[in-house]
């Protein structure tokens, strides 16, 4: 199946399901049918985000709004509110150049994802069963959302792995972070892992680059654990997985095993957690040696968040994206950053603590921004 086929053309809906016109801004109809229409790949994509001007880059995907039932407590706009914050910083003109996520490829996805699992899911031939472990209703817009979820990461990636005079040293991606998408189900608002797509694509496409023993590591600072992520990577050597969570957070029973697996006691603060982080980063990244780093920057430990269970203020998080940043930077290591859980309520606290995110990559990074 090529990748203009993959949920781009089918309008097979439901009965009693939202319809297509419903399901998709007239906005996200234009750039689904571009996308689709020029079946442009994740590599092309970050080429042209490549030529940008501007020294860090982020890509997007806030367009595919999916419809969720009132009171759901997925907060789907704090994606576009996140992006619109950082368009606004004054501070950030000509700083970020913001790029539409491409959507990714079926082959892409089969190397992490079971075949059957995608192409039952892009046909909307889940169980009720399923559509609960997700914690989404199937609709055709959110297949759309979660592939440029997807994407967005494959492409941040390529934007720091490329072969091009201005590939970046760090890339990003205002989505993804799905790190609950294991093999062959979604659970916890996860359809694909969209760092395991990555990673695995990174490992296909550059193999000289990442020619060592651990030459990927994902660095997860989701405030609940990477599980699927850690499951894809049980047995793949070359992708280190390193998730730190609270311990008596979600997944309750559905934890898996990480190569590395730090746990937070409720209410644990900054000084805790940068004092744990500041103990296991160097250790990682000096013992693994990595090529590449994968960052799952959640802002979920943040107090104010409504499932996190931690209790760190908004600086805390700033210290703890910074601290990443450094470590990377020092050693020229190429980065990719994604976004992760976020559950504030209103959702300010959580958008701000995301936008710092990104306005701190693009400012650590404006001085470093290329080659390595
Ligand atoms: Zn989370």
């Amino acid at each position: 199946m090529g990748q203009q086929q993959l949920g781009g053309r089918r309008t097979f809906v439901r009965p009693g399901r939202v319809s297509l016109q419903e399901a998709v801004t007239p906005e996200a109809q234009g750039i689904t049918d571009e996308v689709f229409a020029n079946t442009m790949t994740t590599k092309q994509a970050a080429m042209q985000a490549l030529d940008m001007e501007e020294p860090f880059l982020a890509f997007y995907c806030d367009t595919y709004v999916v419809p969720l039932p009132p009171k759901h407590r997925f907060p789907m706009l704090k994606y576009a509110a996140t992006r619109a914050n950082l368009e606004q910083d004054s501070s950030l003109k000509g700083a970020i150049g913001f790029k539409c996520s491409p959507v990714c490829s079926t082959e892409e996805l089969f190397r992490v994802h079971d075949k059957g699992y995608v192409e039952r899911v892009v046909s909307g031939d889940v169980t009720p069963n399923e559509e609960r472990a997700l914690g989404f209703p199937w609709s055709i817009a959110l297949i759309r959302r979660s592939l440029a979820s997807t994407g967005g990461t494959v492409a941040a990636m390529h934007a720091v792995m490329a072969d091009h005079p201005r590939r970046r040293r760090a890339a990003s991606h205002i989505a993804g972070g799905t790190h609950h998408a294991f093999s062959g189900h979604g659970e916890g608002f996860c359809v694909f892992n969209d760092i395991a797509v990555a990673a695995a694509a990174a490992l296909v496409d550059y193999p000289e680059q990442l020619d060592s023993k651990t030459p990927i590591i994902v660095v997860d600072l989701d405030v609940h654990q990477g599980n699927g992520t850690a499951k894809m990577f049980e047995a793949e050597p070359r992708v280190v997985t390193f998730s730190m969570h609270g311990e008596k957070n979600y997944p309750w029973r559905s934890k898996m095993t990480s190569d590395h697996d730090v746990e937070m006691p409720d209410d644990a603060d900054d000084e805790l957690y940068l004092r744990t982080l500041g103990q296991w980063l160097p250790y990682l990244l000096d013992t693994y040696a990595p090529r590449l780093v994968f960052f799952q920057a959640g802002v979920d430990a943040l107090k104010e968040d409504s499932f996190g269970r931690l209790a760190m203020t908004r600086e805390g998080l700033l210290k703890r994206n910074n601290m990443v940043y450094t470590e990377c930077i020092r050693r020229g290591l190429p980065l990719v950053i994604c976004m992760g859980g976020g559950y504030s309520r209103p959702y300010d606290a959580s958008v701000l603590a995301h936008s710092d995110v990104y306005r701190s990559a693009a400012f650590r990074y404006r001085v470093v921004p290329y080659g390595r």
